[in-house]
């Protein structure tokens, strides 16, 4: 009930986009949702990372105003909480809605104001991770978004990130920024371990990550998976998206039964619910098949999410037993 890790370009619902598209004076490149819904979907033959991140163009070209960021953060929000989410971290990264004139801060003010009118209007507590990117020649952007960060933050942003092609921009290409987070106080969350391997995961820690989007690849190293219990890093782990963007080769190789048994913090997420086709329910009922888990494991994830959010002890006792009423019900509806 609780998704820690979800991209906002990424999930947006292909109903929403015809009113975000004229939110943001774009022509979409089809009129029924049917096709719209096809196009940001990831197809069966993905083959890497990069092409996974080919479908995020199009529902960027409709989140450049300030009224389509606001309308985004609010419907997912609505849609989060009929899904029977409690909480969630939305994610978005500021320097790419910035191709109209916004400014970062601008972008990030109104995603602040959706989620905070979601959050009133539909009882279900949220924040925002801001997205530094991987990429060469922005780092003054990426220092802008840890300002914005910075500026916001426990005003409805709770973290940085660093998202984008992993296995084309290293992550200690990044270190300065990130130090500049960590200096800041801006609590730090790295994809890393996706499209990279192990080593990414340990330059991710050297950054000062607190938790890991994805982090599969530290399967290929059993000292970083110690210090990954011992520092008690939760990893956000995404198995359709994790599948699709082939960071393994098979279902059977996923190595969340393994990080599990050895003790790791393993969070459940959907990544992008749009782009993924999947949802957080989905999600738990693939792995409870694919790995046989019973419900009392299933909801041990569930409480990791809670221990591993960035909210305060109070809201994370609240989540907690919200989890602990709730979660069997919830996964056996529907
Ligand atoms: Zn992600």
């Amino acid at each position: 009930m609780i998704d820690l890790h979800l991209h906002l370009d990424g999930s947006i619902h292909p109903e929403d986009m015809f009113r975000l598209a004229e939110m943001s004076g774009a022509a979409l490149p089809a009129e029924r949702e049917e096709e719209i819904r096809k196009m940001l979907m990831v197809e069966p033959g993905c083959r890497n990372l990069g092409e996974y991140l080919e479908k995020f163009a199009l529902p960027l070209q409709v989140l450049q105003t300030k009224e389509s960021m606001e309308y985004a953060v609010y419907r997912l929000l609505k849609r989060l909480r009929t899904q029977g989410l409690c909480y969630a971290e939305i994610r978005f990264a500021p320097q790419l809605h910035t191709q109209k004139g916004l400014t970062q801060e601008a972008a990030v003010h109104a995603a602040v104001s959706g989620l905070g009118q979601g959050i009133r209007e539909f009882g279900i507590s949220a924040g925002l991770i801001l997205c530094c990117m991987r990429g060469a020649g922005n780092g003054a952007e990426n220092t802008e978004t840890v300002a914005a960060a910075e500026r916001f933050l426990g005003k409805g942003v709770c973290a940085v990130d660093l998202a984008g092609n992993e296995a084309a921009y290293p992550t200690e290409m990044f270190s300065d920024v990130f130090g500049r987070a960590q200096e800041r106080h801006v609590p730090v969350v790295i994809h890393a371990g996706e499209a990279a391997g192990a080593e990414s995961v340990r330059k991710a820690l050297e950054s000062g990550a607190l938790r890991i989007g994805h982090g599969i690849r530290a399967m290929e190293d059993s000292g970083l998976m110690e210090l990954l219990r011992d520092r008690k890093i939760y990893l956000e782990m995404c198995y359709s998206s994790n599948l699709q963007t082939r960071a393994v080769d098979s279902p059977e190789d996923y190595p969340l039964p393994e990080f599990m048994e050895k003790g790791l913090y393993v969070t459940v997420n959907t990544d992008n619910m749009t782009v993924s086709d999947t949802n957080l329910k989905k999600e738990y009922l693939l792995l409870k098949k694919q790995f046989a888990l019973t419900d009392d494991a299933l909801k041990q994830l569930a409480l990791n999410a809670a221990e591993g959010a960035f909210v305060t002890e109070e809201e994370r006792a609240e989540l907690k037993s919200r989890i602990q009423r709730e979660f069997a019900a919830w996964l056996g509806q529907g």
